[in-house]
């Protein structure tokens, strides 16, 4: 069951549990998706019914920050941690270069993503990036193509929200990825 903060359901697990939750859904059949939100994105739900959908739709939601995790908290239904995009992301790539999972990076300036895979490449050597596109596209089919192209297991979204929920929820799908993840500013963080 979900805890409620303000209109948006949270999936109240540790980190551990929220990653182990992923790995089971990629190990599924089938497309899923994973959103991050913290209040700001709380508050765009409120008055947005399609992110709204797009975020409560997802398979997984995860309380980004503190924000949400105190906000739980005076609504008297406790979440158990918070479990940042950026953190649950790190911990999900120690687990699919483990398990030889690819993983496809979308979003940011352009050069970000590269510049992430390599980063993050010598985090995790034995991580596989399938690719890597910008987030400052103009046409969907083509980028949604390259995914599926790639054959990647994993997509990390990272468009901003709300824009990257309503594009996982669109074209998750096509894109023939398992997961995919809606992880913000997380690219750039990477890209160091
Ligand atoms: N971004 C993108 N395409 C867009 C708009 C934003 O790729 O059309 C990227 C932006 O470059 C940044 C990321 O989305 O890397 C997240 O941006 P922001 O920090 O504003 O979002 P948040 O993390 O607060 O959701």
């Amino acid at each position: 069951m979900r805890i409620d903060v303000l209109g948006v359901g949270f999936d109240n697990l540790t980190m551990a549990e929220a990653v182990e939750q992923g790995m089971k859904l990629i190990a599924e059949g089938g497309c899923h998706y994973v959103v991050t939100p913290n209040p700001e994105i709380v508050e765009v739900c409120r008055e947005n019914p399609a992110a709204n959908e797009a975020v409560n739709g997802a398979d997984l939601v995860l309380p980004d920050g503190v924000g949400v995790v105190k906000g739980a908290r005076i609504l008297g239904t406790p979440l158990k941690e918070k479990t940042p995009g950026v953190e649950f992301a790190a911990h999900l790539m120690e687990r699919l270069a483990a398990e030889g999972k690819s993983l496809f990076l979308l979003g940011a300036k352009p050069g970000i993503a590269e510049q992430a895979a390599e980063k993050l490449k010598e985090t995790y050597p034995d991580l596989v990036i399938a690719g890597t596109h910008d987030g400052y596209f103009k046409e969907d089919e083509p980028v949604v193509a390259e995914i599926a192209g790639s054959g990647a297991d994993v997509v990390f979204v990272c468009l901003g929200a709300p824009k990257q929920e309503l594009w996982m929820k669109r074209y998750g799908p096509a894109t023939g990825a398992r997961l995919l993840c809606g992880l913000g500013g997380s690219l750039d963080v990477f890209a160091g």
